[in-house]
């Protein structure tokens, strides 16, 4: 058997060995077609199956009837949905209104900043992203076009546990590194978008989730190719979409569905990231978390340690007992642990125990 590392990584990140498994086994021939499906016309019956199939099963999974929501299938990852969103609905006389958790919600912003008229509804940015800030009482100014959360920060290693009431101001989530891993009600959102790379498979394709409604206020002053409603009109398949990538995620929904559903991986990644923030707080502080508990994430744990020097010796022999990826993002530095749903509650267990063993050879 082919051996398989901790995989921690941020993204892209771990992927189940089953669906690698199926994906492998179907790669040459793709359901006894003769052809690869990387071979396959997208405009192929099967292609478009596909395609139909992985929007149903994802709006399934994600609770969202199917009348209200397209789900659309785009390029560019999460950071062309930064510029996309301003450029479709954020109109002449409006102004878009951000709360800024992290780099990703910050570079979001700057996006906007480049379309029109935007604002910071709130930040923690003074505090170094500590914290998620309460908006309970929120006041947007202006005609706001929408308010735009980053419902996990990826970096930093928080997430939003509730939504802010905006009235009837359009709601749109970055939920690229949380999307199935937690249950949420997503009705109250116009949009929510995610890159693949983290819960829904490898990198290559985008997903953006549009309430029909809302899809028909999209700019028709942009590009085609730039419009929302370009894709939802021709089921994503305007131009050659990235047909493998699509599929991967389809392996990846119905795995989730095998799992149980995010009901059940919400249980799972709350307990693998438990194991670890366990040894944080027990560790007398040889191991300090970043982030205020409230607001901890369970699928990036962040944590730093008393010199950098020990934070390289801790990578260092992290990667040598075969973890992999437990590095800070490089703009922060630190240690972060990214517990996706495909990494098993065992490499959270080996990662909680080495972390353990580490603190207990280095404590003075
Ligand atoms: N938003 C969040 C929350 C992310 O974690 C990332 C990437 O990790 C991005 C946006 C940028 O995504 P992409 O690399 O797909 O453009």
């Amino acid at each position: 058997m082919t051996k398989r590392l901790y995989n921690f990584n941020p993204g892209p990140a771990a992927l189940p060995l089953e669906v690698l498994e199926e994906a492998q086994a179907t790669f040459v021939d793709f359901q006894g077609n003769g052809i690869s499906l990387l071979e396959m016309s997208h405009r192929s019956r099967g292609v478009e199956e596909l395609n139909h199939e992985t929007q149903q099963l994802l709006l399934q999974l994600l609770n969202l009837p199917t009348s209200e929501y397209d789900v659309l299938f785009m390029g560019g990852g999460a950071s062309a949905q930064f510029a996309l969103l301003p450029m479709n609905f954020l109109h002449a006389n409006q102004t878009a209104h951000y709360v800024l958790t992290g780099s990703f919600a910050e570079k979001a912003y700057k996006e906007a900043t480049y379309i029109g008229q935007a604002a910071i509804a709130a930040s923690s940015r003074s505090q170094n992203w500590s914290h998620i800030p309460i908006l309970d009482e929120i006041q947007l100014s202006g005609n706001p076009a929408y308010l735009h959360l980053t419902l996990n920060n990826t970096i930093e290693g928080s997430r939003f546990n509730s939504i802010p009431n905006v009235g009837s101001t359009p709601l749109v989530a970055d939920m690229t590194s949380d999307i199935l891993s937690r249950k949420l009600d997503l009705q109250p959102f116009s949009m929510i978008y995610a890159g693949a790379q983290k819960n829904l498979g490898p990198a290559g394709v985008t997903v953006a989730i549009i309430r029909k409604d809302w899809l028909l206020q999209g700019s028709k002053l942009i590009p085609e190719i730039m419009r929302y409603e370009t894709f939802a009109k021709h089921q994503s398949l305007f131009n050659t979409p990235p047909v493998h990538a699509i599929y991967m995620m389809n392996l990846m929904l119905k795995w989730v569905l095998q799992q149980g559903g995010v009901a059940a991986l919400e249980q799972q990644n709350a307990g693998k990231a438990k194991l670890i923030y366990d040894v944080i707080d027990n560790s007398s502080g040889f191991y300090t978390g970043i982030i205020a508990h409230k607001d901890r994430s369970d699928m990036n744990i962040t944590w730093r340690m008393a010199n950098e020097a020990l934070e390289k010796a801790f990578i260092q022999e992290s990667l040598a007992h075969g973890f992999e990826g437990l590095a800070g993002h490089r703009s922060v530095g630190g240690l972060r642990a990214s517990g996706y749903n495909a990494v098993p509650v065992e490499a959270c267990q080996a990662l909680a125990e080495f972390m353990t063993a580490f603190a207990e050879q280095h404590v003075s």
